[in-house]
């Protein structure tokens, strides 16, 4: 650690499992924690079951960001870059995921204390899956190749080269700030990319937990850097910094705008953006009812409703609606709502108190629209930012609760008589990430996903991720796509290499 100041000294953070965590609290730039260059922000973390403060920890300046990416711009022409082997950094990688594998319970309690989800969940899943998004792009790195074009078999050819773009802004949301990280900086370090990651104000303290672990893992300095900072501050600097090649964003679409639009003052860098949705969830009537509730309520009420395919928008076939509404009411109240530190916890607290006020404007606004509340909708006293499974039905098209992103556990039932009205329903709304469909009807499966504007359709299931498989949006649901070999064109750039070996040029033409 620095010890340049007292700023950027660790503390210590005593979970409920007694765990003592020592987390840092400076800047990482070049492989070390450092005080901001020139402000005396902090960013004040809050554990969310208990609205108890946690700790302070550094915030990123404008010039902070500018020295990060100096550090990742040296690194990409020194070290890393075209001066490092892809199997030299599927080594790294793999290490790196052996680490993270290995500190899986401690950094799980910390994402818990940070961001309130339960520690079983982030362990098995957050945790588990970043640990196989590492390894999974590790197994590219060194198979991120070009092709030979054979121009005409005789006197020339084209090559062509996958380099890496360079230096890659990073800025992530706080709902998943361990996975979010991983699919980020994974495909990017496969690429031989360098980082600034920005993790959300909301959520540093693993991002910082993880650079320890980039150390450990032996990576030369300045590949991954991570300066947390205020979105209008550390956020924008690096989405309009000339320096930086290319920038990776999840979050809100309004935040997405706002980067798009400096990326394309600055320096027209590269974009991709994972913005937020509306998902429709379809249930035709030959669907297996039970099974379709089980997976409307994991698409509404895992991580509490913070999820960017949250499926917050069910149409039920009117054959089957009440029924279908009173197996899904029953799966609902059976989510677990609670401290995250209790292994049974299947809901966590929502993760800040603005966000919790905001879930609570929308609950209010179904009420006096006239949306029926068959569940939840009432308010716990005592501490923590809780909100309870709610289910509205009765809603109609025009309901704020049936068009906006609400990012919490609140879903909107609605009815459709026919397979077209379904879609209709399905489509009228500007977001394109994530949609589901429940039937029996093999043609009816092929038929509604061709008909749904989505990135993904999930058929007979809703929510899954795996890294193998591409994810993001149409519409107003981002640009670009996450996981998979997809991943690898958002951070690498082709170049042609047009070679003569034969044809004489015949001048003047
Ligand atoms: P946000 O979009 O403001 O924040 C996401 C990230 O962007 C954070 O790191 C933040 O610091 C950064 N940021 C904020 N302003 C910026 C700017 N001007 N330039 C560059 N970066 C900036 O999201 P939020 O305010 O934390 O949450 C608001 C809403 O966003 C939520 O209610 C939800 O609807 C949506 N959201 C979506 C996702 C998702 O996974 N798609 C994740 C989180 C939030």
């Amino acid at each position: 650690y620095s010890t340049h100041s007292t700023m950027a000294a660790p503390v210590t953070l005593t979970s409920l499992s007694g765990k003592k965590i020592t987390v840092p609290t400076g800047l990482f730039i070049n492989n070390e924690f450092v005080p901001s260059s020139d402000s005396q922000e902090t960013i004040n973390c809050v554990n969310p079951a208990t609205e108890e403060p946690l700790c302070s920890i550094v915030a990123g300046s404008a010039k902070d960001i500018d020295l990060a990416v100096q550090a990742a711009r040296n690194a990409f022409k020194t070290t890393w870059g075209k001066n490092v082997t892809g199997f030299e950094r599927s080594r790294l990688m793999n290490k790196l995921a052996d680490l993270m594998e290995r500190d899986a319970q401690e950094l799980a309690e910390l994402e818990c204390l940070n961001n309130g989800k339960p520690v079983r969940i982030a362990r098995d899943f957050d945790i588990g899956d970043s640990v196989q998004c590492l390894r999974y792009y590790a197994g590219w790195a060194d198979k991120i190749v070009g092709q030979a074009i054979d121009i005409d078999q005789k006197t020339k050819i084209a090559i062509t080269k996958h380099e890496p773009i360079g230096v890659c802004g990073q800025i992530i949301p706080w709902n998943y700030p361990i996975m979010m990280w991983a699919w980020k900086v994974a495909p990017a370090l496969a690429c031989g990319c360098t980082i600034v990651m920005k993790p959300s104000e909301f959520t540093p303290l693993t991002a910082l937990k993880l650079s320890e672990l980039i150390v450990e893992a032996g990576f030369p300095p300045g590949v991954v850097n991570t300066v947390p900072s205020f979105g209008s501050v550390g956020g924008a600097a690096l989405s309009s910094h000339l320096d930086v090649d290319k920038v990776a964003f999840t979050g809100s679409t309004v935040t997405g705008r706002r980067i798009m639009e400096s990326a394309a003052k600055s320096n027209l860098k590269k974009v991709s953006l994972e913005l937020g949705g509306k998902s429709p969830n379809l249930v035709f009537e030959s669907a297996d009812l039970d099974q379709a509730a089980s997976w409307a309520a994991l698409g509404i009420l895992y991580n509490t409703g913070q999820d960017c395919t949250a499926g917050s928008r069910v149409y039920v076939q009117d054959t089957v609606y009440d029924k279908f509404i009173e197996i899904l009411v029953e799966k609902a109240k059976a989510t677990v709502v609670g401290n995250g530190f209790d292994e049974k916890t299947g809901a966590g607290p929502i993760v800040s108190k603005v966000q919790y006020e905001k879930i609570w404007t929308y609950i209010d606004y179904g009420k006096s629209e006239g949306a029926k509340c068959v569940l939840g909708g009432e308010k716990r006293s005592g501490k923590g930012y809780y909100v309870d499974p709610t289910i509205f039905t009765d809603v109609t098209p025009s309901m704020k609760i049936v068009k906006d992103e609400i990012f919490g556990p609140v879903l909107s039932v609605g009815k459709f008589s026919t397979e077209e009205e379904a879609i209709k329903l399905a489509n009228d709304t500007p977001y394109g990430l994530g949609a589901g469909l429940h039937s029996n009807d093999a043609n009816q499966c092929m038929r509604v996903s061709n008909a749904l504007e989505a990135g993904t359709v999930w058929v007979n299931q809703y929510n899954l991720l795996y890294n193998n498989v591409p994810f993001g949006g149409k519409k107003q649901s981002g640009i670009g796509r996450e996981l998979g070999s997809y991943a690898l064109e958002e951070y690498t750039s082709v170049k042609a290499i047009q070679w003569n070996y034969g044809e004489k040029l015949d001048w003047p033409i």
